[in-house]
């Protein structure tokens, strides 16, 4: 987020409870003007429930939620200019295309003639002006996730919350929707919060997410911050593929930790406050980070056995055993063929690293 950005969303330090039940754990978030955000988590670390306080469906039970600086726990649902697409579309089933997207203009006290006409506006913005005068039992459910969407935006809120509303769709058609999601996010200027429990969803379309566990906001940054500085072990394995390994932390000089991982395996890498000499923490690599070799290379490197290799089209992800621990994942871009070597089960190999790609992780 730039510093110029106004914030749109401030929570916080915001709790919410379920009887003796902690749902949110002091959350502190800030979402910039017309900034496309995603909270992102495993089921049942809060998402929703933080999403229901934003839209006034919730009572806060503690901390403080503005829009625009100004508190709105004391704002009615529909006093506040925000919007939610809901996962399970909830269209009027008796109501026409057009109409169903002009519901809302008329209830704000738009004439029925500007209402449709804002309408047809809107349905063009999600490609669908031919589809104006259907029911939405007569739309695929791809189509009726658009005309949701511009029943939502139709109104022109500041703010459009959007709780998980790819998830009923087929992978294709959910991975250009998301693309689409985004265009129209920066098409219309209005600030998006988007939920979802897919981490590559939440990659592909934000400009920052939190990740979210447990009630908390574990990180917060952009799709690339998070992915190659996770701060914690939840972060790490929730986002992307890594490997973990579980190290002691021998030594720390010259910039520099050495860490063994036990059967006679040792790597050095660059240290992080709060993990001093003696710790036992976990490590993190990236199996695009590390490549195979027959002879050592001049970085760091552990030695492995082939235990199979899996191709999925794009890449060769290598399985490895390397004596300890669960077993290694190297993968290599299918694309890289000229220079790629792929190795056997059974071979014995040097699991080769840059400098940088081993992160010791503050559990
Ligand atoms: P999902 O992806 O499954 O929707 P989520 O991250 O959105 O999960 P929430 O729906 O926000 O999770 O729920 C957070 C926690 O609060 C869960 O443990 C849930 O059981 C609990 N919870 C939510 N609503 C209520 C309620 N009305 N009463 C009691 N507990 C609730």
């Amino acid at each position: 987020m730039t510093k110029q950005r106004p914030i749109a969303i401030d929570i916080q330090k915001v709790v919410k409870r379920f009887g003796d039940f902690t749902a949110l754990k002091e959350v502190s978030v800030s979402i910039g003007d017309n900034e496309f955000f995603t909270l992102l988590g495993p089921s049942g670390c809060g998402k929703t429930t933080l999403l229901r306080m934003i839209a006034g469906f919730e009572d806060v039970t503690a901390g403080a939620i503005f829009l625009y600086d100004q508190e709105i726990a004391k704002l009615p649902p529909n006093k506040r200019p925000i919007n939610t697409v809901f996962q399970n579309y909830a269209l009027f089933p008796t109501m026409s295309v057009l109409e169903n997207v002009g519901f809302g203009l008329e209830m704000q006290g738009k004439s029925r003639a500007e209402a449709r006409r804002q309408a047809g506006e809107m349905l063009e913005l999600v490609q669908l002006s031919q589809f104006a005068h259907r029911k939405p039992s007569q739309l695929s459910g791809g189509q009726q996730q658009r005309v949701a969407l511009a029943r939502a935006l139709a109104p022109k809120p500041r703010v459009l919350l959007l709780d998980e509303p790819l998830s009923a769709l087929d992978m294709k058609l959910r991975k250009s929707m998301q693309l689409e999601l985004k265009h129209i996010q920066r098409e219309t200027g209005i600030t998006f919060i988007f939920v979802t429990h897919d981490q590559e969803e939440a990659l592909t379309m934000s400009d920052r997410i939190a990740v979210m566990s447990a009630g908390e906001v574990q990180q917060l940054g952009t799709a690339r911050d998070i992915y190659e500085n996770p701060r914690n072990m939840f972060v790490a394995d929730f986002i992307g593929d890594t490997n973990l390994l579980e190290v002691s932390v021998d030594k720390i000089e010259n910039g520099r930790a050495t860490c063994h991982l036990g059967g006679g395996h040792e790597l050095t890498c660059d240290p992080v406050a709060g993990v001093d000499t003696g710790a036992r923490v976990h490590l993190s690599v990236r199996p695009e980070r590390l490549f195979l070799s027959s002879e050592p290379e001049e970085v760091e490197s552990l030695r492995g056995r082939v235990v199979e290799n899996i191709f999925i089209g794009t890449d060769i992800t290598t399985i490895l055993d390397l004596g300890v621990g669960p077993q290694f994942r190297v993968r290599a871009s299918n694309s890289d063929r000229g220079n790629l070597r792929v190795f056997e089960p059974g071979q014995n190999v040097f699991v080769n690293m840059e400098r940088g790609a081993a992160r010791l992780l503050v559990d």
